[in-house]
């Protein structure tokens, strides 16, 4: 066979990778009939399905040559992947911290893979990076940032926080000689994905110090500055302080304001964690309650938490610019076209990855379809949820936390005999049998506790009303047993 015949039969078969209308239609038919099914039924779907079925269905079905159709393929995802275990995109989802998915930001996902622009480097593509840019400036502007800051649209808040610790580690210039006289300090209830950025970052052999905690599970501003002064005095570099606006245990919010003083007076880089609570920076409540927060050197916030966005979604910012772009800009010959002409900053700069997925868009989207009205409602909502389950919970004879600074509350049941830890575990199991909401646990001070954690925008006053009842069920049906 001829160069040219074996091309054009190459040609017949690769462009079956690109459907034509009527095949388009088809697919797009059957996936908008799935989802718009899942949409109109999601208010009686169990936020949690307590069965066997754990999706290997999937591994019977290989990865091969021949091709599926739709429909079979349809069928595999709702039973495999939609079915089992945790509904996140359930209001019923009370647990770990709650993830969202609102419907237009999919349709900015699907906009975004069907033209495929290149959100990496501004020089490619000038009109999505001014978009990630504008939502960059614009998160700056919520939570008290200056505009030149700097930012990136990263996968979520562990690459955020990611960034920000690389980010510290070279402002401050700890360079390996240093690392092991260097200290960093955080609080035992700081997210597990900081330590493993600083291990990432090169850091896990600085010296770590966990501050005391107030009875609220928030640093002690007075236990730092000693810790730091002693530090000093040992010969130790004190350099990175790491602050929560919203631990995921707890929902408390470290002193942020009194924290930046220590850190300001000391010469440390501040981080604050503010994946889960930083967009209740839109709320005058959350305006209070994280006061400081615009005082820090880099911060990571989750709009895939916070703004409801499916998952994929976290902004790191860093307030001089130019330490961000430092740590995180290379220069390769290939790419030498792409220098002119730099209005803007390309991410591809300010973060380890190059080519990225175009997430501005669906960030973009919603928040121009809705305004930000709704959101700072959905917010407001949420805090106010958590109150009102806080009182209501204690109502039925539950021992809780202390009143929700954001959104979590923290209960458990004390039963008249027997083990506690025992029986809120039983309680545990029962209410993710029931299905119609899910919750998890944690271990405060070594006691099995458990939680509530309101963030999906699909929760509402009458998701908590049934997570009341069943509580009160179950509390009922385990004491007499
Ligand atoms: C969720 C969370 C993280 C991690 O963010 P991902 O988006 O899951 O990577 C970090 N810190 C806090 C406080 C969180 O709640």
């Amino acid at each position: 066979m001829s160069l040219v015949a074996r091309i054009a039969r190459l040609e017949r078969i690769s462009r079956k990778l690109e459907p034509d209308a009527v095949e388009r239609n088809e697919v797009r038919e059957n996936v908008i009939r799935y989802t718009e099914h899942f949409l109109d039924t999601i208010a009686t779907r169990k936020a949690y399905e307590f069965n066997s079925n754990l999706g290997a269905e999937l591994l019977k079905s290989p990865i091969g040559e021949k091709s599926m159709p739709i429909q079979k393929a349809m069928k595999l995802i709702e039973r495999a992947v939609d079915f089992p275990a945790l509904n996140p995109a359930s209001g019923g989802h009370l647990g770990y911290i709650p993830g969202g998915g609102i419907y237009y930001a999919s349709l900015g996902d699907y906009m975004a893979d069907v033209t495929n622009r290149y959100a990496g480097v501004f020089f490619a593509g000038p009109g999505a990076v001014r978009m990630e840019n504008q939502l960059i400036r614009w998160v700056a502007g919520v939570v008290g940032y200056p505009r030149h800051a700097a930012g990136n649209l990263t996968s979520g808040g562990s690459i955020a926080n990611l960034i920000g610790i690389c980010t510290a580690r070279d402002a401050k210039k700890v360079r390996a000689a240093r690392v092991s006289s260097s200290v960093i300090y955080m609080t035992h209830q700081a997210h597990h994905s900081l330590e493993k950025a600083i291990r990432i970052a090169g850091l896990g052999e600085c010296v770590m110090r966990h501050v005391k905690m107030d009875d609220h599970h928030r640093m002690d501003p007075i236990a730092l500055a000693k810790q730091i002064a002693s530090d000093r005095k040992e010969k130790l570099f004190p350099f990175l302080l790491i602050g929560s606006a919203g631990t995921t245990d707890t929902g408390s919010v470290d002193p942020l304001d009194a924290l930046s003083r220590v850190a300001r007076k000391y010469k440390l880089w501040f981080h604050v964690d503010a994946a889960y609570g930083g967009f209740f920076m839109l709320t005058t409540y959350g305006k209070k309650i994280l006061q400081g927060i615009e005082n820090s050197d880099s911060l990571s916030i989750d709009p895939h938490k916070g703004l409801f966005l499916p998952y994929g979604i976290g902004i790191v910012l860093v307030k001089n610019a130019r330490q961000m772009h430092a740590t995180h800009v290379y220069q390769a010959n290939y790419m030498q076209d792409a220098l002119s002409s730099v209005e803007e900053p390309s991410p591809a700069d300010l973060s380890p990855e190059l080519t990225k997925h175009f997430r501005g868009l669906r960030m973009w989207l919603p928040l121009k379809l809705h305004g930000v009205k709704p959101f700072r409602a959905c917010l407001d909502e949420k805090l106010l949820l958590a109150r009102y389950f806080h009182a209501e919970v204690a109502k039925l004879g539950f021992e809780t936390g202390p009143k929700p600074e954001l959104s979590v509350v923290t209960y458990r049941y004390v039963p008249r005999k027997g083990d506690a830890d025992a029986f809120n575990k039983k309680l545990l199991t029962a209410v993710q049998r029931d299905g119609r909401v899910f919750i998890s646990s944690t271990l405060l001070q070594g006691k099995f506790t458990l939680r509530f954690a309101c963030l999906s925008f699909r929760t509402h006053q009458s998701t908590v009303d049934t997570l009341l009842t069943v509580l009160k069920r179950e509390v009922r049906r385990l004491s007499k047993a």
